[in-house]
């Protein structure tokens, strides 16, 4: 049977839905949105897809922050969506340092095997937005298509290069989520052949 690819969006946080900063993003004072992210969240989910959240959150293994901290930010997080008629349906993170040689600091892909796992869902074709290489490559081990913002860290990431095969480039999350929906109502107008019977033919012999 061919793979039907879910309606999943994987999403990293700082520098895709939130403004990123080289101290951390330590308290919910700290979590602002980057304008539009939370709108094109709310668009896609208005599309039909889930959006989940794959994180490194360093800072809690490095004693920057608790645990405590993380779900307050993603409390707000939560509720500036809700008020756009937006969710995320998991937020999935990895507390440790690369000291701890865990399997889920991205690029290891053990947050996307996660989300996988949680949902029930082979993760193949979902795209998985980031602003810097290891978010994509985490995804692409799973066969997650990548995306790369240009904000946050994505200029740098851009001018250093050596993007996974295939990496599309969008200014913002509110960008991909354009792409995302306009590519959709192209194949709505244009369905692949092979999904639908061709029209019958009058007149002639079944
Ligand atoms: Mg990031
Ligand atoms: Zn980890």
């Amino acid at each position: 049977m061919p793979h039907s690819t879910p309606k999943f969006v994987i999403l990293d946080r700082d520098g895709v839905i939130n403004l990123d900063s080289d101290q951390f993003i330590k308290s919910p004072e700290e979590w602002i949105p980057i304008p539009g992210s939370l709108e094109a969240i709310a668009a896609m989910n208005e599309a039909g897809y889930r959006v989940v959240v794959a994180s490194n959150q360093s800072g809690i293994g490095r004693g920057l922050f608790e645990m405590s901290a993380l779900n307050a930010m993603h409390e707000k997080m939560y509720k500036a969506l809700a008020r756009l008629g937006g969710r995320v349906e998991a937020i999935f993170f990895c507390p440790h340092t690369a000291a701890d040689e865990c399997d889920c600091r991205k690029p290891k892909p053990g947050l996307i095997a996660q989300a996988a796992h949680r949902f029930g869902i082979d993760v193949r074709g979902v795209p998985i937005v980031g602003d810097s290489l290891r978010d994509l490559q985490a995804g692409v081990v799973y066969g997650c298509v990548p995306h790369l913002v240009r904000t946050g860290k994505g200029e740098a990431t851009l001018a250093k290069g050596e993007l996974p095969p295939g990496t599309r480039v969008h200014d913002d999350l509110m960008a991909f989520s354009r792409w995302l929906l306009q590519r959709d109502s192209a194949a709505k107008a244009a369905p692949a052949s092979t999904d639908n019977c061709p029209p019958a033919q009058p007149g002639q012999p079944a």
